[in-house]
């Protein structure tokens, strides 16, 4: 068995207690318009091309046995169809200019990899973060990492946006000491609009989650002109009095994204989002203070 991860990152200190190993996971059933993690949307492999440091030497027109890669006027284009994703275009270019999103892992190569830091975790309360794209969606496979990380007494965390079929969570629950629950956008239609599916199934999935599992944290990315409004927090900390979820991160936006979507060819509508500010940030936290729950700005 083996799922597609992007990025296995060290010395995490933004997802979840202490010092943790943050492995990224491929596919997502998101299209959030501020997504930070482009590469992780979509479940396949990914070639990401850097324009401003290609210097259309040639050499990886050259060395694609597959022909996918032609340069055309001053420009180089990649015909993903024709391509293998083994690399041999990354390996050749002095410069940089290309990478592959996407490698597979099995579960014993992400524990080895987890396991090197045990010593930071045991000193920090960390431990092992799975996060993406949407974890999820590898459901067997996350399942039985999960498994082995707790037979090592390894404390994990779930980054989940919660669009999956319930009994998923429930599957993975058991050997999830905590999860991250993303919650974006109250408004139904703001959310199809902006993430391109509905919020039904992430509050009905928190609801019920918050039955079977005592350890949840509520995370908000604050978007300012999409969902950094009063009325959509007060009906986040609505729902949230509706479960036992006690704590709340406020995600500020920030757009160091933006040369990822260059890289994949894709649009980012930077201009239309901002982070709210400090002003604002602070009156959402007394906002859930008030209530009783627990908030930090930031991871
Ligand atoms: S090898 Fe690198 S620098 Fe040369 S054409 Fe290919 S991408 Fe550009
Ligand atoms: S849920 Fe997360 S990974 Fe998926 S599209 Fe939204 S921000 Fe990106």
């Amino acid at each position: 068995m083996k799922a597609n991860i992007f990025n296995i990152q060290k010395f995490s200190v933004h997802d979840g207690p202490g010092i943790r190993t943050t492995v990224f996971f491929k596919g997502c059933p998101l299209r959030c318009a501020w997504c930070h993690n482009p590469e992780s949307q979509n479940s396949g492999f990914e070639i990401l091309y850097s324009e401003d440091k290609c210097t259309l030497c040639g050499s990886c027109v050259k060395e694609c046995k597959n022909k996918a890669i032609e340069i055309i006027g001053n420009k180089l284009f990649t015909n993903l169809d024709k391509c293998t994703f083994k690399g041999d275009c990354v390996i050749t270019c002095v410069n940089g200019a290309r990478e592959i999103a996407g490698k597979e892992y099995t579960v014993d190569e992400v524990v080895k990899e987890v396991l090197k830091d045990r010593v930071f975790y045991k000193n920090s309360g960390g431990g092992a973060t799975l996060s993406g794209g949407e974890p999820l969606i590898h459901v067997d496979f996350i399942e039985e990492l999960l498994k082995r990380l707790k037979e090592e007494n390894i404390h994990t965390a779930v980054d989940t946006c919660g669009a999956v079929a319930f009994n998923i969570l429930e599957r993975t629950a058991k050997y999830t000491d905590l999860f991250l629950y993303d919650i974006k956008l109250m408004d139904e239609e703001k959310h199809i609009f902006y993430t391109g599916v509905s919020n039904k199934l992430i509050i009905e999935n928190l609801i019920k989650l918050s039955e079977i599992h005592k350890d949840i944290n509520i995370r908000i990315p604050l978007i300012e002109g999409i969902n950094a409004d009063v009325s959509n927090i007060i009906e986040i900390i609505k729902l949230m009095e509706k479960t036992n979820t006690k704590k709340v991160n406020l995600l500020p936006y920030h757009s160091i994204a933006i040369h990822k979507y260059k890289k994949l060819g894709l649009e980012y509508q930077s201009d239309k989002m901002s982070r709210p500010s400090e002003e604002k940030l602070n009156y959402f936290k007394g906002l859930f203070q008030e209530k009783g729950f627990l908030v930090k700005i930031g991871g």
